[in-house]
């Protein structure tokens, strides 16, 4: 595979039912990254973990160009390559590989935990990483945990790299001893965002919580029933599958974005901890009306304007959303690469009810209705961007939602900057 691009090609569209609201389902050509594009902020986020990809140049260079590798710095993410000898079947790969995980690991003794991330070469010649994690754990343990998943381009869109990485953390959570009420904040936040809502959190009083995945890998927080868990990512399925498993309650909360998203998602906390509403509202409101000021510099550019969404990152939902219920855009079609109806039922019943809702992609005609609404703000993936600046659109790059910290109160001002700019790029260059 030479391509960044993962695609797909059976053709196929339809229209289905979901909540009341018709969701238009497509199954075509895909435009996105790869789950590999995860690493970038995932080795930022867990400060002793190491991601090592088995992949090819391609894959190596993806992750290299993403993230950028800082001369002085030790970086936390490497690919092992894997070349011609390995794809033929002339080399035995899973040799090679222990060969490079020992010397890692004799290199880097700051390594506690090592993520094996398969790709689409390693998935192509059946290179079993799971079995690779545990014959390795065994040389390696108790000293390093040696994990696996999937970050290939086959089958995800790339957020689903932090799904598939978290999901794999799940079993090795410690399991609880006791049944008291815990709370267990799922998804990666940067970690000044995570400061803020701890803050927040311990205002109110409520004070066990814990978050995943945690800053440092030998601080995994224990689990079990009792343990009840806000989403702070809206593409984290396989997660939240295993969190259930381990007898976790995923709750059912609107997204953190901007004061009306935030307000609601820690309210949920609140209520199920039974903090009384004079008392949260004491707590929350001097941030919140500092947010509603943030949002009133933005508002008046983008009240009224037309956006776009391609599916990209799986954050579309919430963020047509807070969009719409905060800022008065309209959001015309609202594309995510898959749909979680569940997860999504709260944000997704604040969407206007003309706006369309589709799920999967099939870019050609996604493009032509794109073109035919002729919206004054498209957010999209990089490889779609620059041939649409090109037709004359205003183009946000959705991956920059993911780099930049976005959730709570105190970003909801930087939030809807990252939609403002472009627009306001597009009218300097047109003066
Ligand atoms: S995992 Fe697949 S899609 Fe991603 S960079 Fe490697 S070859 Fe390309």
């Amino acid at each position: 595979m030479t391509s960044i691009m993962a695609s797909a090609k059976t053709l196929s569209s339809e229209a289905c039912v979901t909540s009341e609201r018709p969701v238009l389902r497509e199954r075509g050509q895909r435009e996105v990254f790869c789950g590999l594009t995860g690493i970038i902020w995932l080795h930022r986020k867990i400060q002793d973990a190491f991601f090592l990809v088995v992949g090819s140049r391609t894959c190596a260079h993806l992750i290299q160009s993403a993230a950028g590798v800082m001369i002085f710095a030790e970086p936390r993410f490497a690919t092992a390559i894997l070349d011609e000898r390995d794809l033929a079947g002339l080399a035995d790969a899973n040799d090679e590989l222990d060969r490079v995980v020992n010397r890692l690991l004799e290199r880097r003794p700051d390594i506690r935990m090592l993520f094996l991330v398969g790709s689409c070469p390693s998935e192509v010649i059946k290179l079993d990483l799971a079995r690779a994690a545990e014959r390795l754990s065994v040389r390696h343990a108790p000293g390093v945990r040696i994990l696996n998943y999937s970050g290939s381009g086959i089958e995800t869109t790339f957020t689903q790299g932090e799904d598939a990485c978290l999901a794999a953390l799940v079993p090795q959570l410690p399991q609880r001893d006791n049944d008291r009420p815990q709370l267990l904040v799922a998804g990666a936040l940067a970690d000044i965002v995570e400061d803020q809502f701890l803050r927040i959190f311990n205002e109110l009083g409520i004070e066990n919580v814990a978050f995943l995945p945690p800053r440092k890998s030998v601080d995994l927080p224990a689990i079990g029933p009792g343990t009840r868990v806000l989403l702070a990512q809206p593409f984290l399925t396989d997660t939240t599958a295993r969190l259930q498993e381990r007898g976790c309650e995923i709750l059912a909360a609107p997204f953190p974005y901007g004061v009306e998203g935030t307000t609601a998602w820690l309210a949920k906390a609140a209520d199920l901890w039974g903090v009384a509403r004079s008392r949260f509202d004491d707590v929350v409101a001097p941030a919140a009306a500092r947010a509603r000021k943030a949002l009133e510099a933005h508002k008046f550019r983008l009240a009224g304007k037309r956006v776009f969404f391609f599916p990209d990152s799986q954050l579309e939902i919430p963020l047509a959303r807070f969009l719409h219920q905060e800022l008065d855009m309209v959001p015309v079609e609202v594309g995510t690469p898959y749909l979680n109806r569940h997860q999504m039922a709260l944000d997704l019943a604040k969407l206007p009810a003309a706006t369309l809702v589709s799920e999967g992609q099939d870019v050609e005609r996604q493009l032509d209705r794109c073109r035919a609404e002729k919206p004054d703000l498209v957010v999209c993936g990089l490889g779609l961007a620059n041939p649409l600046e090109a037709e004359g659109f205003t183009t946000k790059w959705s991956i920059e939602l993911l780099f930049t910290p976005v959730q709570g109160f105190e970003q909801a001002g930087d939030l809807a900057e990252l939609f403002t700019r472009p627009l306001v790029r597009r009218t300097r260059l047109e003066v």
